[in-house]
């Protein structure tokens, strides 16, 4: 049968327009990436900072301790608090550290962590007045900016069910030790990575020292070590999303709370650390002038929108 009738040539000439329509058409994944709400994030940091210093031993840390705890309950999350006893070095002083927990979307079997320190140093070492040094820094960027980070990020995966496993880590205990001994900080992520409270994540991303106004992030050299292929796809998904923050360049190396997930747990693991505050001319980390003035919720939203964006929108293996 060869001669086709009239009504089939038609039929068929729109199935082939439909083939050619179909295989023109690139397949396409709409994802729903949330937006992170920067302003919120930043009311975050001052409410940090109005606890005053959050150095373990303090007022500040115990108070703001309670209050992270509230905040983490209200949310869907699974709260474990770790609470663990260390000798702070810089003081010699017994103290008491918490890292909390929280775990979003416990089934999935793969899971990022996603952590930040929250307390904050005993005394401002670096400041350029003697009688400033045995202050304790208030910590606006050095503690409470990735804090203040990780509290919105928490807010998002709550309310908006991710597809892999969120578990976000606020650590205790990273900024008391001794200058130049490195491995005298970052103690709470190494009681953690001792002490896992939960399933081994397949991968770490630490954010500190982010809501600096003159935000700029290059590549941490332990960091690209560690995961060169994540750090990459990382900083290439920020040259996406126009971030102007990072800069694919690798700059120095950082002992942060990443070191020890890998030392010991061998969770591979990245830093996001902004480490000139604010520029290479001035110092502010370390010193009185870690305040709320000297950063901005326009950083915070970089870092953020950066996070939201690689969980909710990459494929993770
Ligand atoms: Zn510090």
């Amino acid at each position: 049968m060869l001669q086709l009738e009239g009504k089939m040539k038609r039929i068929l000439f729109l199935a082939l327009v439909l083939f050619v329509i179909s295989c023109d058409t690139k397949p396409t994944k709409s994802i729903d990436i949330p937006s992170f709400d920067f302003n919120k994030a930043f009311t975050y940091l001052e409410k940090q900072c109005e606890f005053g210093p959050r150095n373990p031993g303090s007022v500040g840390h115990s108070d703001f301790s309670y209050y992270l705890k509230d905040f983490l309950s209200d949310l869907s999350g699974k709260l474990t608090v770790q609470e663990f006893v260390y000798t702070e070095p810089i003081t010699n002083i017994e103290r008491d550290g918490k890292n909390f927990i929280i775990q979003f979307n416990q089934e999935a079997k793969y899971r990022l962590l996603i952590g930040a320190h929250w307390d904050t140093r005993s005394v401002s070492d670096q400041d350029e007045s003697i009688d400033n040094q045995s202050l304790p820094v208030l910590g606006a960027n050095d503690g409470a900016s990735g804090t203040a980070v990780l509290m919105e990020l928490c807010n998002i995966v709550s309310a908006n069910n991710p597809e892999i496993g969120i578990d976000v880590v606020f650590f205790d205990a990273e900024d008391g030790g001794v200058p130049g001994q490195p491995d005298t900080f970052a103690l709470g992520a190494k009681f953690f990575a001792e002490n896992l409270p939960i399933t081994k994540p397949d991968f770490a991303i630490i954010v500190d020292m982010v809501g600096d106004k003159n935000l700029t992030i290059p590549i941490e050299r332990i960091s690209y070590s560690i995961a060169p292929e994540k750090v990459k796809e990382i900083w290439g998904l920020a040259e996406d999303l126009s971030l102007p923050a990072f800069k694919k360049t690798i700059q120095n190396e950082i002992y942060d709370d990443h070191v020890p997930l890998w030392e010991i747990a061998e969770i591979p693991a990245i830093d996001i650390i902004d480490f000139q505050y604010p520029n290479m001319f001035y110092n502010y980390w370390h010193t009185q002038l870690d305040t709320p003035e000297n950063c901005s919720a326009q950083s915070l939203g970089q870092v953020g929108k950066l996070l939201v964006s690689y969980i909710y929108g990459s494929t993770h293996q």
